[in-house]
């Protein structure tokens, strides 16, 4: 290993090797330490990236891809054996083309810089997540991050033109289209998109801007039935057209411990409801788009599918709203628990959580379980807390989950992706021949099984 790490060095330089602090990094959202790598290695270009691949190809040495770290599956753990990449120098924004809105960036690369460098050009960058200041887009890409805005902008697959990616033997895969429309054979990008760091590393991409929308309506509402946050759903996406950008639910188990969070100011709503939703539209025309906002909202209180609401009047009140909605952190107070990051149709999801949680009542009667979710995308966030902190008790309770979702059609990733954290349950959600075809790609794209060894298949 240390002639491997003098052989980088040379490529990099002495700032492309660190080996003090190693294990002291977090890799994961959690802030868990599983860095127990001898040393991170930290490439300013793609070229030296190449190289550096070159050597540890040549070396069949295992590598893990460490962006910002805030993952939520153990993506970024590393073994002993492994050298972690940190794509930490790789952090420049090349440019943004505003006639053809889109911008081109290095992997490692904030999602937050992203946002406000489209936002200084009058364009707006259509992913949103609450690591933004953290998570990088490499990261994003890797993980095809899904976030607040999916159910008017899609997931990040749909802000990616193109890509370059060094692959495992170190070649430079450049496909760095800059169109909407190219179908010119196979549109490999989409394979990188979601592999979480398996088939390759990201090191540039190309994305895709929008018009900046300057006017924002907010309301958190509450409900008192699962049945009629679907219909409100639907009733808001008829009257608002293309214009909802937000419908992000809370049951009342989550809202009430959120809302009352260090720092979090006065409730909103009071905390007696069975269900909330934060909903928000986005457009051009404050005045009108609020207008029609308000009374799409009332029509839905006089229909008796809002029982209270109450709208954002300022930028800060809807900060307050999104701070409850983001304040997932005020779950850490039930340690040990596991948050799941589950998906469904909404037709299945009532029926879904009847089954969890007489699963979840069979191992204990007292476990505590908080949900909340982007329901327009059929993606809820379940965090249960463990009876039992060991293996034996997470795996029963993760059973307790997952089971009853591969009868309904569900997946047992909506957003996150599977990491080493959700690698035993693929199967839950992808048939025999999908996880064969996967391990074929694996083999094409790493058949030394040097890229984040042993995560997602
Ligand atoms: C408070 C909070 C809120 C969050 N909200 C959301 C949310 O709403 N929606 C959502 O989807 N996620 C959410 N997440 C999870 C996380 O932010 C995303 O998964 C994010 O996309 C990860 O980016 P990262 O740079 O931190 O990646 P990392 O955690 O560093 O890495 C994630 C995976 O991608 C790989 N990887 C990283 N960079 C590259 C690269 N350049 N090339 C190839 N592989 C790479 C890693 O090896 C790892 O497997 C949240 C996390 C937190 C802490």
């Amino acid at each position: 290993m240390s002639q491997l790490l003098d052989q980088i060095r040379t490529i990099t330089g002495p700032e492309g090797v660190l080996t003090q602090g190693v294990n002291q990094r977090s890799t994961d959202g959690w802030g868990a330490r599983e860095c127990m790598a001898p040393a991170i290695i930290r490439p300013a270009t793609t070229d030296e990236l190449s190289e550096v691949m070159k050597c540890c190809h040549k070396a069949g040495q295992k590598i893990v891809t460490l962006g910002g770290g805030t993952n939520m599956t153990r993506g970024c753990a590393a073994g002993t054996d492994e050298l972690v990449i940190s794509m930490e120098r790789m952090n420049r924004i090349d440019v943004i083309d505003p006639v053809n809105r889109t911008m081109t960036v290095q992997s490692g690369v904030s999602l937050q810089r992203v946002q406000e460098h489209a936002e200084t050009h009058g364009l707006f960058f259509a992913l949103d997540l609450g690591a933004r200041g953290t998570a990088t887009i490499g990261g994003n890409i890797a993980t095809n991050a899904g976030g607040n805005q999916v159910i008017r902008y899609g997931m990040t697959r749909e802000q990616v033109l193109g890509l370059e990616v060094v692959l495992s033997d170190g070649r430079i895969l450049s496909s760095m289209n800059q169109m909407l429309k190219n179908n010119a054979g196979y549109d490999l990008k989409h394979l990188f998109i979601g592999s979480e760091g398996t088939l390759g590393i990201i090191t540039r991409a190309v994305l895709r801007l929008r018009p900046h929308m300057p006017a924002t309506a907010s309301a958190l509402v509450a409900t008192d039935q699962f049945s009629k946050m679907a219909k409100l759903l639907n009733h808001m996406e008829q009257y608002l057209g293309g214009k909802l950008s937000a419908f992000e639910t809370m049951w009342q188990n989550y809202y009430g411990i959120a809302c009352h969070g260090q720092n979090m100011g006065l409730p909103p709503l009071s905390d007696n409801y069975p269900f909330y939703i934060l909903i928000e539209s986005t457009g051009a025309h404050q005045t009108t788009d609020t207008k029609q906002f308000l009374l799409a909202l009332d029509e839905a209180m006089s229909e008796g599918l809002i029982v209270d609401a109450v709208l954002a009047e300022s930028g800060q009140q809807q900060q307050a709203m999104w701070a409850i909605r983001d304040n997932i952190p005020a779950l850490t107070a039930f340690q040990p628990i596991i948050l799941f990051d589950i998906s469904l149709p909404i037709s299945e999801m009532e029926g879904y959580l009847d089954d969890m949680q007489k699963n979840l009542s069979a191992i204990s009667q007292d476990l505590f379980v908080a949900i909340l979710g982007h329901l327009g995308d059929g993606n809820l966030h379940v965090a249960v807390q463990l009876h039992e902190d060991t293996r034996k008790g997470k795996a029963a309770v993760e059973h307790a989950v997952y089971a009853p979702l591969q009868r309904r059609g569900g997946s047992i990733s909506g957003e996150h992706g599977i990491g080493l954290e959700k690698k035993d349950y693929l199967h839950f959600s992808r048939n025999k021949v999908e996880i064969e075809v996967m391990r074929q790609l694996k083999q094409l794209f790493d058949p030394s099984d040097i890229l984040n060894c042993g995560k997602v298949i």
